[in-house]
């Protein structure tokens, strides 16, 4: 499962940063999760107790705000927000492919520690 890894990876990322604070734990994070950044929620958060175990992170309560795919066409300018994705092409006038503005995101947006 491929959001173990991402996980795994966030969670060793994080535990870092909360030593190089001298942190003795974690206890909440929040993430910035774009639609299309291939990552999913409920796997997610599903696997992240499992990698946070034994580490400073365990017990840490997992935030996710999900941002939504943001594309703009270029061949007449309409913006949308939101949507299926990937979008292939413009909805208004169907040209392909469109500009990704935003959804990539996959980051950290505030850690608590104690
Ligand atoms: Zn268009």
């Amino acid at each position: 499962m491929h959001e173990l890894s991402i996980a795994i990876s966030l969670v060793e990322q994080l535990e870092r940063a909360a030593r190089r604070e001298g942190a003795e734990r974690v206890t909440a994070v929040r993430l910035v999760v774009g639609g299309l950044s291939g990552v999913e929620r409920e796997p997610l958060e599903f696997c992240f107790p499992m990698a946070a175990r034994g580490t400073l992170l365990e017990g840490a309560r997992l935030e996710i705000e999900e941002v939504p795919p943001r594309v703009r066409c270029p061949a007449c300018g309409a913006e949308e927000t939101g949507g299926p994705a990937p979008v292939a092409a413009c909805p208004r006038c169907g040209a392909a492919p469109v500009e990704i503005l935003g959804g990539r995101e996959l980051r950290v947006r505030e850690m608590e520690v104690v």
